[in-house]
């Protein structure tokens, strides 16, 4: 399947439920989904209140996949390898996807979208432990150093989504040197404390790719 190229905020009124793809917008009075824009297409709203399981949990994974910009095969496989860990498989979904190097790049606010953040990966921006690493799938261990290039250090899009983190922080599981530009992943990623994924039910999911 293509990567999708058309407007961001489409995707979310589609969801009827943010999906946080356009940065500091996404937080603001301008964003499409606080504004109550109508779902895109006139029959979506009547589809919408006739949806089987099948199409709710297949909603909830698209919902999903779409906030981590991953493509469907990326994604399954992201699922497949959390059903062989021990634990509840959603939890250890998320636990995947969130330490992944385009996701701890966005979260450390070193980007103001996952978007941002897995362009600044593969246009090898990112180092990881002094590394360079290109890979935005890359799966960062506990105490993984995360540091950005001297040219990208210098990018104003930075300066500007750095802003973010003087405003509310980090997640708790990572820590950062904003003067430096360089991060920790500190912990694995727990469910409860991933916030912005409240109205996400990863149960569906399992569900889906379960049958
Ligand atoms: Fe647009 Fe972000 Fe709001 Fe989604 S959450 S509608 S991408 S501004």
């Amino acid at each position: 399947m293509a990567r999708y190229t058309g407007p961001q905020c489409r995707l979310c009124r589609a969801e009827g439920s943010k999906l946080f793809l356009k940065g500091e917008r996404c937080f603001s009075d301008r964003c499409a989904v606080t504004k109550k824009r109508p779902a895109p297409g006139k029959n979506l709203r009547s589809r919408q209140n006739k949806r089987t399981d099948y199409g709710v949990q297949l909603r909830e994974k698209q919902k999903m996949r779409r906030i981590y910009c991953m493509l469907e095969k990326q994604f399954r496989i992201t699922f497949q390898k959390a059903a062989k860990m021990p634990g509840r498989t959603g939890d250890s979904l998320i636990a995947l996807l969130e330490k992944r190097l385009d996701n701890i790049v966005y979260r450390l606010r070193f980007a103001s979208s996952r978007k941002q953040a897995r362009q600044m990966v593969s246009h090898g921006h990112v180092f990881v432990n002094g590394q360079r690493v290109t890979i935005p799938s890359y799966q960062l261990k506990v105490n993984d150093k995360v540091e950005l290039g001297e040219k990208a250090k210098k990018l104003l899009s930075v300066k500007e989504s750095m802003k973010e983190y003087t405003r509310s922080g980090v997640a708790p599981w990572l820590e950062v040197n904003p003067d430096a530009l360089v991060g920790y992943l500190r912990a694995v990623p727990r469910r409860g404390d991933v916030t912005d994924l409240a109205d996400i039910r990863e149960q569906l999911v399992v569900e889906l790719y379960s049958k």
